[in-house]
């Protein structure tokens, strides 16, 4: 046992040397994939190789291939960094090797997600009568949503969609704005749709769904409408109390998988006026909230509809088959308890350190926005959340931009085309980014952007 105790002591002390790290080093580099491929090995070795071993041999090849998405200065894709108390219970979750299926397997992991699915339906807006699933991220949550959906209006038209699945169903509209997130057509077409059943709804200038559009596209019979709160360009959310308005007999799923936490933040609330009007709703914990992967959440209005959709039945597995079963409301059945990280991070934030960080990240986003205008540079975007689209004139300039600045290690960030242009594309989630980082890397932006190579 003092093996296990010295491991686990070393691979904290090597992670916390990473973290400590974040700050200063390149925020991404050239990486030889070839060469780190070789220096985590070649065939497998026949023979046991001690843990001490594997773990300084594991810290040393993967190095030069580790990547700072967890430090202050990476604003690429919607990315955060765990928090330490996170970060710490889910170290704690892994040692104790719990598995988060039932209450029978781990009554702690349930106890502990049962407080931290109440703490989130409170913080998000959404009904305290709703189910939570901690699922793997906002691709789980949606295909879990959207299953709960299809069960629900299948059933209403009479049909068993578990039973007897599409073949020879009524036809199901899926009412969806021309931009929604990819994952929400991976989970239509894993749920047997096929995205040809999308009827699209065109969006308005920031990219939130057009409700005149809306309400053409509603129409009788089965339909689900897909929402977005939080546009993984501009940050814009769906109006979801007038999409309501006009879809009354309607599933709507809301996909907020950074966006829903706009509702914990007072100064931002009001973009998610009429949350919990909706019957389904996914949203990622490992992005804003900066809980570890993989964690994210689906809630359902109906419990019941949602463990229809989901659970299954075995006769050796006590325990499961109720709506309270957590492996009744996740497509997993064994999985790791992430919900200590979650209830960790709740826990350390509290309630007005939820709001502080989004309201943070917000107030960063516009001060990047700001500082790069004023510097020449064009925002793209109405910047109302977290997310801030730029310019440098053409596309090819753009992209020249874009490159060097991954190049320079200052920071991150990836390149988007938003209604037909290119742009840098910033995303600030992460807790430990202060206005010096920002300011640091709208100067790194700029002095990229003014170089001009012969
Ligand atoms: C990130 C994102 C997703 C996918 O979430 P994962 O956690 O990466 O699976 C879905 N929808 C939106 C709007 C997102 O930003």
């Amino acid at each position: 046992m003092d093996e296990l105790r010295d491991l686990l002591a070393r691979a904290a002390e090597l992670a916390a040397d990473h973290r400590a790290s974040l700050a200063d080093r390149p925020v991404a580099r050239a990486v030889d994939h070839a060469a780190l491929r070789g220096a985590f090995g070649g065939a497998l070795a026949k023979d046991p190789t001690p843990p001490a071993a594997v773990l300084e041999e594991l810290a040393r090849a993967a190095e030069p291939g580790l990547v700072a998405t967890a430090g202050p200065r990476f604003f690429g894709f919607v990315v955060g960094g765990a928090l330490p108390a996170a970060t710490a219970a889910d170290v704690l979750a892994t040692g104790w090797d719990q598995n988060g299926f039932n209450a029978v397997l781990s009554p702690a992991a349930a106890a502990a997600e049962a407080v931290a699915g109440d703490w989130l339906k409170d913080l998000l807006g959404i009904p305290a009568t709703a189910s939570a699933g901690f699922v793997t991220g906002g691709q789980a949550a949606n295909t879990v949503g959207l299953a709960a959906a299809r069960h629900h209006v299948l059933a209403e038209a009479g049909w068993d969609v578990e039973r007897d699945g599409l073949a020879g169903a009524p036809r199901v509209r899926v009412v969806a704005s021309e931009e929604r997130h990819a994952t929400v057509d991976r989970a239509l077409r894993l749920l047997g749709f096929g995205t040809r059943a999308v009827e699209p709804v065109k969006a308005g200038p920031q990219g939130a769904v057009d409700v005149d559009d809306l309400a053409r596209k509603v129409q009788d019979g089965p339909t689900i409408v897909c929402l977005q709160a939080g546009n993984v360009n501009t940050g814009a959310c769906d109006d979801i109390r007038a999409a309501r308005a006009v879809a009354k007999n309607t599933w709507i799923h809301v996909d907020g998988a950074f966006g829903l936490w706009a509702a914990a933040n007072p100064k931002t609330a009001s973009l998610l006026d009429g949350v919990e009007l909706a019957d389904s709703w996914a949203c990622d914990g490992h992005k804003w909230l900066n809980v570890p992967y993989d964690s994210g959440f689906v809630f359902c209005a109906r419990p019941e509809v949602h463990a229809e959709a989901i659970a299954y039945r075995a006769a050796y597995l006590t325990g499961a088959g109720q709506v309270s079963g957590m492996g009744d409301l996740t497509l997993e059945s064994s999985r790791r308890a992430r919900g200590f990280a979650v209830w960790a991070a709740l826990r350390e934030l509290g309630r007005d350190g939820v709001a502080e960080l989004v309201d943070r990240c917000c107030r960063l986003a516009r001060r990047f926005a700001g500082t790069l205008a004023e510097g020449g540079a064009e925002i793209g975007n109405d910047v109302v959340l977290n997310q801030v689209l730029v310019s440098f004139g053409d596309d090819a300039r753009t992209d020249a931009v874009i490159e060097r600045v991954q190049l320079d290690g200052t920071c991150w960030l990836g390149g988007t085309t938003w209604r037909g242009r290119r742009y840098l594309r910033i995303s600030v989630s992460g807790w430990t980014t202060t206005e010096a980082d920002v300011d640091r890397s709208a100067a790194a932006i700029l002095r990229l952007a003014a170089h001009r190579p012969q």
